[in-house]
């Protein structure tokens, strides 16, 4: 059995502030959140899912089109507790230089990431990842996740409307600048590079 209490906040709700409020922070991760995970504890119940990890309940999901709701629910588990590990407020992290190496710059890493992360129509997810050793961002739609595709997940954004809709309304942009120049932990970054 998943339970939220496996994927604690890092913060306060109202710690990140006014970028992130904390109505969002606990309509987020405390409904949004919870309801995967219960979600996903009925559909597993009694299957042969029960018994496996959440990446391992992710890949063979993945590849059975019969479990298309047990993929869905258990990808936005994993994408949730990745998402609310990968911010903190203020805390001194600085921009990792690998990243601005791959990328050019700290700030032509921003640009790419705000585009990919502007161009997901509807919901999903903006991610940079680790490919066999090449950093890419990358853009995913619904609950599609990097897990699935044998990717190394490092960063990740949630573009869901439900992520920014109470702060920003429609202004994505808004939200993405926000994130990544106020809200992501860039020591979290690094460890997962
Ligand atoms: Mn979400």
């Amino acid at each position: 059995m998943f339970s939220l209490e496996q994927y604690p906040l890092n913060f306060a709700p109202n710690a990140l502030e006014p970028h992130m409020s904390a109505a969002t922070i606990n309509f987020h991760h405390g409904k949004h959140l919870d309801t995967y995970i219960k979600n996903l504890n009925g559909l597993i119940a009694g299957t042969d899912y029960e018994k496996l990890s959440l990446q391992e309940i992710i890949v063979k999901s993945a590849s059975d089109t019969n479990a298309k709701k047990v993929f869905n629910n258990a990808a936005q588990v994993f994408n949730h507790g990745f998402f609310f590990q990968s911010m903190a407020l203020n805390n001194g992290s600085t921009f990792p230089e690998n990243i601005a190496k791959a990328f050019g710059s700290r700030e032509k890493f921003m640009e790419e990431f705000k585009t990919v992360a502007l161009g997901i129509f509807g919901s999903g997810w903006a991610w940079l990842v680790n490919d066999k050793g090449s950093l890419k961002i990358m853009g995913f739609s619904n609950a599609d996740t990097p897990i699935a595709h044998g990717l190394k997940p490092v960063l990740s954004l949630d573009v869901w409307e439900h992520s920014y809709y109470l702060d920003y309304q429609n202004r994505r942009g808004d939200f993405i600048d926000a994130f990544l120049n106020n809200l992501v932990d860039w020591n979290f970054v690094n460890n997962n590079l």
